[in-house]
């Protein structure tokens, strides 16, 4: 069950709908004025995700943008992702390369 957050273009309140299937997506309104005109804020979400949410929602076969690269915590994402769907646990191993690869010092290392 998708939860998206919106904005009302009328009334400029935001909000969350949680849908039960895609079919209610098209009829989504505003909660305070009713109004249809509103948009979907589509940057909010991933904020307030865990860790393992945002790797169980991470789908590795499609290509990201730069946006998704300049929130620091998607870096490594997917290579743990990877690892995870081919059943590969490089457990605290994995963790400390992400998190040199977060932090940047990843680079120092390759840059020797
Ligand atoms: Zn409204």
């Amino acid at each position: 069950m998708p939860i998206y957050e919106y904005c009302c273009n009328r009334c400029n309140k935001e909000f969350s709908l949680l849908f039960l299937n895609p079919k209610e997506m098209k009829k989504a309104r505003c909660r305070f004025c009713n109004s249809r005109s509103i948009r979907k804020l589509i940057s909010s979400f991933s904020v307030h995700q865990t860790e393992e949410a945002r790797l169980s929602r991470f789908n590795t076969s499609q290509p990201r943008g730069d946006d998704f690269y300049k929130d620091s915590r998607n870096v490594g994402l997917w290579a743990k992702k990877r690892m995870r769907e081919l059943g590969v646990d490089l457990g605290s191993k994995m963790d400390e390369i992400v998190e040199k690869g977060r932090t940047g010092k990843i680079l120092d290392e390759y840059n020797k």
